[in-house]
């Protein structure tokens, strides 16, 4: 898709800390890491978010799940990670082509942040 930067970066076309790459997926060093190990697993195809995963689409996802299970293991994750993908504007997606954020290497809490409560 014109004007994607995750389309341009699984392309190649901008440039990025690669960590794993296949036919269909992308995984890459997060360029703002919040965590220790901060990657970013995408499919290489176009899907701008958790919301339009479809029937069609969604074999994708699982493959990106095992992709990830199998960096843990390369990597020695065996204290754990997380995965999570931020769905449009209130969950604070950014970049509007899916990915799932794995992050590990630090004890994580849980919840969401409120930056606006609802009125
Ligand atoms: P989200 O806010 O869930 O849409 O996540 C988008 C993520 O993409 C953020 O964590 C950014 O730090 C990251 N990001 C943005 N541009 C780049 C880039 N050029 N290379 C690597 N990561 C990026
Ligand atoms: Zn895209």
């Amino acid at each position: 898709m014109e004007d994607c930067l995750f389309c341009k970066i699984a392309a190649g076309e901008i440039s990025s800390t690669k960590v794993y790459e296949d036919e269909t997926v992308y995984v890459f060093k997060d360029i703002n890491p919040i965590a220790p190990i901060h990657y970013l697993l995408i499919p290489k195809q176009h899907i701008c978010c958790a919301a339009k995963i479809t029937e069609e689409n969604s074999s994708v996802v699982a493959h990106i799940f095992e992709v990830a299970a199998k960096i843990a293991a390369a990597e020695g994750l065996s204290d754990g990670y997380r995965i999570v993908t931020n769905c449009g504007a209130n969950a604070g997606q950014s970049v509007f082509h899916l990915h799932f954020h794995m992050l590990a290497g630090v004890k994580m809490g849980w919840g969401a942040e409120v930056v606006q409560s609802a009125e």
